[in-house]
């Protein structure tokens, strides 16, 4: 994760090493580093001019600290500007006043909202919720199917409509599941949607109806990172057609650049909130931008 950034941020603070005190050029020649590392990465345009004006303008302003050098200084600088852009604080999850809290999860086909779904039921069991993992996917034949596996391994109780009557309806389901979790004590319901493998129209309207007929307490984007600048034009089509309150990032683990990490709360204006680094129902955590900025700098 994120390991070519890293080598070139390594790089950019080492030859800062030993320097009495920054010139202008030596900032002009530093932004300009960290500038290409954040493109290498594949942030988003927008984000890297976002950044560089940021860590520019603090490095002039800097004052001459006798604690740090100069290339502890930048250091700090981007730390800070990392941790920022990553979304400052960790957004938590919010329970409804009035139990069952509705998550929904939305996204492409493939982007990991199944696995999401087994993850995040177990971490919510784990702190003694008992939730509920809704199959509203009735898009693809076996992702009902796929559903109840997860929650097995998981641990956790899936709705799904009844075998045989049909397709069925994925709103009906999603708006029953909210009544059976009241009827027997689930806490928290998370609804599985469908995705397609590309932004559609039809798939957008399913998840915004079902939206409407649940509102849901937290909207989540579940999101490939290794998809890249895609990942940025997704969460654009879904913000703009269904809507959500914050992202969960997939497939951590394979995306060796960062660039959906870094761009997608910048671009959104929504938070990461959950992180997931592998296939096991263990690899995942609530997203931390301190953790993630230290990670990048380590
Ligand atoms: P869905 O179509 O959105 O429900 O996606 P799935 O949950 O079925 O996931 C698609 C594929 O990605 C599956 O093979 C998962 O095992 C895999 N997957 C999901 N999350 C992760 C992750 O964080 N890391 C890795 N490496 N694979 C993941």
């Amino acid at each position: 994760m994120f390991e070519t950034l890293s080598d070139r941020l390594t790089s950019v603070f080492t030859s800062l090493r030993g320097k009495g005190r920054l010139s202008e050029e030596d900032i002009d020649a530093t932004a300009r580093e960290i500038r290409l590392a954040l493109l290498e990465a594949d942030v988003a345009l927008p984000v890297v001019r976002a950044f560089i004006a940021r860590i520019k303008e603090r490095a002039q302003g800097a004052e001459v600290s006798k604690a740090l050098n100069p290339a502890q200084q930048v250091i700090k600088i981007v730390n800070d500007e990392l941790v920022e852009i990553l979304g400052g604080e960790t957004r938590e999850l919010r329970f409804a006043k009035n139990p069952p809290t509705v998550i929904m999860l939305a996204g492409l086909q493939g982007s990991g909202k199944t696995t999401l779904a087994g993850k995040l039921g177990r971490w919510l069991a784990a702190e003694r919720n008992t939730p509920l993992l809704v199959a509203a996917d009735l898009q693809r034949p076996n992702a009902v199917t796929q559903l109840q596996v997860v929650g097995e391994r998981a641990e956790v109780p899936v709705f799904a409509p009844e075998p045989g009557n049909g397709v069925g309806d994925p709103v009906e389901v999603a708006r029953a599941s909210v009544e059976q979790a009241q009827h027997n004590n689930h806490n928290v319901v998370i609804i599985d949607t469908a995705g397609r493998l590309g932004v559609d129209s039809e798939m957008m309207q399913q998840a915004a109806d079902i939206r409407d007929a649940v509102s849901p307490d937290e909207i989540l984007f579940v999101v490939d990172a290794m998809i890249g600048q895609d990942a940025v034009n997704t969460a654009q089509a879904f913000l703009d057609g269904v809507g959500y309150d914050a992202v969960a990032l997939t497939k951590l683990d394979g995306d060796a650049r960062g660039g959906a990490a870094l761009s997608i709360r910048h671009i959104t204006g929504r938070p990461i909130m959950f992180a997931s680094t592998g296939e096991k129902l263990d690899d995942f955590t609530l997203f931390h931008p301190d953790r993630m900025a230290s990670r990048i700098l380590d």
